[in-house]
This record gives structure tokens, C-alpha cells and sequence, in this order.
């Protein structure tokens, strides 16, 4: 039942065209091609999400890269060997949530387990910056992959625009406190009623050459994750304490997307 509906919806995601500016970027960057690439075909068209039908853990990107997934079609696929793809695949590979810990192209094996990975907005946008619009035009397929991911329990938040829209999705069903959850890394938010919600660092190579992510940081994010997944479902939706944002110390500062 999962994977029908999945599969609908990823068809839906891939011949979708709300947003004619990412949709001529992502097909102009298919078409110049970076050097490095340019025996390969682009895929240059919106990027569905992908992983275990029947997940706990939902991770939560940005967007596609314009060489990373708008070249495979494939989430966090294919931007280079080191790149932020095998960065995030190595810490839920030590988390016992990929089957190896890099992710490169479609056809390298990776297997997500009990995990399934999707990002706020499906095509690539310019300078990694989709504008309020557009992130609010493809919020419904957020919206259609997370209803159809019916055994989920944590979303993993990378960067605050994956945070927000994760705050979006749960306040659809649930009542979001004001002022509402803030966005840090480490930050774990959890509302009556919804998945969690942790928050992270995007793994950027901006934020992971600078060492403002390192791969320790994304592996306690992934394990506080896996702990809340692995939890029965009745001590975790049903929970009757008033809504809370828990930020551990000296890890408030502010991200970088
Ligand atoms: S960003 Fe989302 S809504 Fe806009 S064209 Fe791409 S898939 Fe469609």
C-alpha cells in the first residue's frame, strides 16, 4: 500500500511544473553540464524522495543540488566523492540507517533502513536558495510523501528551511505553540500528537569544511533519531506534556544553510 501510493506521488513530484524559474534551471544546468560531467545524462527534473516504504525516520533536506541530485535523481546523490551525500550517509551509516556509508549514484547499492529521504523543495534551485513561493508550491508533495509514510516518528530537520517546512507539515494536524519552536542545531521539538522533529546542521560543504557540522555532530543527531524512532509509538504520540523545544547546550548558534 505504501510503496503504490509512494509511487504515484513520485510520478506526480517528477512531471510536476508550478515553478517554471526552477524548472529552466534545472534543465539549463542539465543541458551546459558541469565539465567533470559531461559524459553523463542530467536528470534536470524535480527529485522525489526515496528509501524504506515503511520508515520511521524521514529525513528532511533543502534541496537538490544542481550537480548532486539534478544529475542522478536520487536525494543527496552524486555530489562528489567526500561531498555533503557521503558526509550525511556516513553518520546514518554509523546509526545503522544505510547499508554503507556513501551515496553516490543510483546504481551504488545504497539501501536506507527504516529511513526514507525527501527534501522541502524537489528541484534544484539557484545559489541553493528556492524563494518563499516556491518553497510553499511544493510543500504538497512534502505534505503527499508524509502522509503516505504512515509508521513515521522523527523528522530529521538539515538547515532551518527544512526545519520550518517540517514545522509547517506537523502544524497541518497539530497545534504549533507561538512563539513557535526555534530552529538550532540539536534542537529536538516535540508536539502532542506528531513525529518528532530534530534539527540539524545542513551538510553543506559549507558548513562541513568549516567545521561548523562535523561528522560527530551529525552522528549524535542521527542517534538521538534513532533512539525517539525505536521508542513504542504510545509513549511517544500520545505524550501529555506540553510542547517543548530542547536545545542542548552551547549549540545554539544559528545555521547556515
Ligand atoms: S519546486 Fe516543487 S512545486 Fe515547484 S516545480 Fe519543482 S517539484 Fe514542482
Amino acid at each position: 500500500m505504501n510503496e503504490r501510493r509512494l509511487s504515484q506521488i513520485a510520478s506526480d513530484i517528477v512531471h510536476g511544473s508550478q515553478c517554471p524559474r526552477l524548472r529552466s534551471f534545472c534543465e539549463r544546468i542539465g543541458r551546459e553540464k558541469r565539465a567533470a560531467y559531461r559524459d553523463q545524462t542530467y536528470w534536470a527534473k524535480p527529485v522525489p524522495g526515496f528509501g524504506d516504504p515503511h520508515a520511521r525516520i524521514v529525513v528532511v533536506g533543502l534541496a537538490p543540488a544542481a550537480h548532486g541530485a539534478n544529475l542522478t535523481g536520487r536525494m543527496f546523490t552524486g555530489d562528489g566523492i567526500g561531498g555533503s551525500a557521503d558526509f550525511l550517509m556516513s553518520a546514518m551509516h554509523a546509526n545503522g540507517l544505510a547499508n554503507q556509508p556513501y551515496s553516490r549514484s543510483v546504481d551504488d547499492g545504497l539501501a536506507l533502513v527504516g529511513t526514507w529521504m525527501l527534501a522541502a523543495v524537489r528541484c534544484a534551485p539557484p545559489d541553493n536558495k528556492p524563494a518563499p513561493d516556491e518553497i510553499a508550491r511544493c510543500h504538497t508533495h512534502f505534505l503527499a510523501e508524509a502522509q503516505a509514510l504512515t509508521e513515521s516518528r522523527v523528522y530529521v530537520a538539515l538547515g532551518r528551511i527544512a526545519f520550518d517546512a517540517c514545522l509547517r507539515l506537523i502544524g497541518e494536524t497539530t497545534a504549533v505553540p507561538r512563539p513557535r519552536p526555534a530552529f538550532a542545531h540539536g534542537a529536538v521539538v516535540r508536539l502532542e500528537g506528531a513525529p518528532a522533529i530534530v534539527a540539524s546542521y545542513h551538510p553543506s560543504r559549507q558548513n562541513t569544511h568549516t567545521g561548523r557540522l562535523t561528522p560527530a555532530m551529525l552522528r549524535a543527531v542521527f542517534k538521538t533519531a534513532a533512539s525517539i524512532a525505536a521508542r513504542p509509538l504510545t509513549s511517544d504520540r500520545t505524550r501529555a506534556s506540553v510542547p517543548t523545544s530542547q536545545t542542548p547546550r552551547g549549540a545554539r548558534a544559528r545555521a547556515r544553510i
